[in-house]
């Protein structure tokens, strides 16, 4: 037994329709009593049908003409019976349908109950109710394709598959362990070793997909640096594709530091362009060249720029010797005749440890150097083989966290096994690398992580 609760479902202000969502034990008679048809009651309406009728208020005024679907447990998305009712999408009719719904015996949702109900009832795993999160959150086409339709379930079905093989592998061990006298089962230690061997490979190569799952799902801090009037505003605004960063031929007119979420093919960069490194000559430049800097050091991707028309000054030197995880110089203009010292930046890079890449940027996305910019971000923070979509991804530190503990584990038992230990040790390691796993499938998760992975949900989801 659930209590009933109902919610807005679509977002608030002003459109076509809106959807108010009721579910729970009393679900249908909830909506009965404010919901009156010509025709039968929704007590008598059939599953997954709707229904014309008006919603009534507790004074008898009418609200809205609505429509009303029916759903009942288990087949809807909480896996209780559930009441949609479809209005008017004016802002303050919504808001006295949900009224008129509350008044006749629901309570208002908590953000995220929906979803949370359909974990409980079984419909969802904790996984495939992360992705519910992020679909709606999606703003990338890469975070859609991670996320969406059957990519919900695509962890879930690797990590229960592998539960699912620990657990028939206990049960071997354990009947070995209870009646040792007997032949029961045939289970020896080179075979139990060969399967946590192959059990372990395939939680690490799920473990490897969180590099790519997370520069889709969190994205990756990247900084533009380098000398003014190298072509820093113009690659920002290639990435966030308008006007934003002002491109002037005076050198010094990107003062501030600029950011804005763009993507690199599937990566989700946080970009920000700074302020060009260079000798501080005014006040503004000086606050700008400490933030470029600043920004520079908490950076996973150091976009160095570069102008091929120029000599190599010492601040070339400084910003490629800036520390961050991956360096990509980028060495533009080479599409002015004057363009002569290429061939020294890219030795520099080299010396550098970072990624030469040649670019015309004034010539747009395309040919002028920036697609192969783009490639080798995604090369550099993400798995080119693995298609958003079609393979399992680990796309959150939560589950990243729990696979490595279930590997740990894992390799523990390997190694009891190698080391001739105690079966004892070996189940206890094993039932550890399941723990592990029912915590990323919320098999077995506390109420307090519930909380934070639903309360990130919005109202009526
Ligand atoms: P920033 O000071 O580093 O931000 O440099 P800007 O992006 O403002 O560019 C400085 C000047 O160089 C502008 O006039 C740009 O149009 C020009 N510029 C940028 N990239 C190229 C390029 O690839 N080729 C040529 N010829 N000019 C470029």
């Amino acid at each position: 037994m659930t209590d009933t609760i109902a919610a807005i479902s679509t977002p608030r202000g002003t459109g076509g329709i809106a959807v108010i969502r009721i579910s729970g034990t009393d679900a249908v008679d909830v909506a009965d009593r404010v919901f009156v048809t010509r025709v039968k009651r929704l007590c008598e309406t059939e599953h997954a049908h709707a229904r014309v009728g008006n919603i009534v208020d507790s004074d008898g005024n009418t609200v809205d003409k609505c429509v009303a679907t029916v759903f009942y447990a288990p087949h809807s998305y909480t896996g209780e019976d559930t009441v949609e009712i479809s209005c008017h999408g004016g802002a303050l009719v919504t808001e006295e349908v949900l009224t008129a719904v509350l008044h006749a015996g629901a309570r208002l949702a908590e953000p995220g109950e929906f979803t949370r109900r359909a974990f409980t009832s079984g419909k969802l795993t904790l996984s495939e109710a992360e992705s519910v999160g992020d679909l709606i959150h999606a703003a990338t086409r890469a975070q859609l394709r991670a996320t969406a339709g059957d990519a919900m379930s695509l962890l879930s079905r690797d990590v229960d598959a592998i539960s699912g093989e620990i657990v028939s592998l206990l049960a071997r061990i354990n009947v070995k362990i209870d009646y040792p006298e007997e032949d029961l089962a045939d289970i020896d230690r080179d075979e139990a070793l060969d399967a946590c061997r192959a059990l372990s490979v395939r939680t690490k190569s799920l473990l490897s997909t969180y590099r790519t799952g997370r520069a889709v799902m969190d994205g990756v801090d990247a900084v533009i640096c380098g000398r003014p009037n190298a072509g820093k505003s113009t690659l920002y605004n290639l990435f966030v594709g308008e006007d934003a960063a002002i491109v002037t031929p005076v050198a010094g007119t990107t003062r501030d530091t600029l950011t804005a979420s763009v993507t690199a093919g599937r990566v989700l960069l946080r970009l920000s362009d700074t302020a060009g490194i260079r000798t501080p000559g005014d006040e503004i430049e000086a606050v700008g060249v400490e933030r470029a800097k600043k920004s520079a050091s908490k950076a996973e991707l150091l976009i160095t720029v570069h102008d091929s028309t120029v000599p190599l000054s010492s601040e070339d030197g400084e910003v490629m010797s800036l520390t961050a995880p991956v360096k990509i110089a980028v060495i533009n203009k080479i599409d002015r005749d004057d363009a002569v010292y290429i061939n020294e930046y890219t030795a520099l890079a080299r010396e550098r440890d970072a990624l030469p890449i040649t670019t015309s940027l004034i010539r747009g996305r395309g040919d002028g150097g920036f697609d192969a910019l783009v490639s080798a971000i995604e090369h550099a923070f993400t798995d080119g083989d693995i298609r958003l979509g079609h393979d399992a991804v680990v796309l959150h530190a939560r589950q990243n966290e729990a696979l490595a503990s279930a590997d740990s584990a894992l390799e523990r038992a390997v190694s009891a096994l190698t080391g001739g230990m105690m079966w004892d040790i070996v189940t206890s390691d094993l039932n550890d690398a399941l723990d592990a796993l029912y915590t990323l499938s919320g098999k077995s998760v506390t109420d307090e992580v519930l909380g934070e992975i639903f309360g990130k949900f919005c109202v009526g989801k």
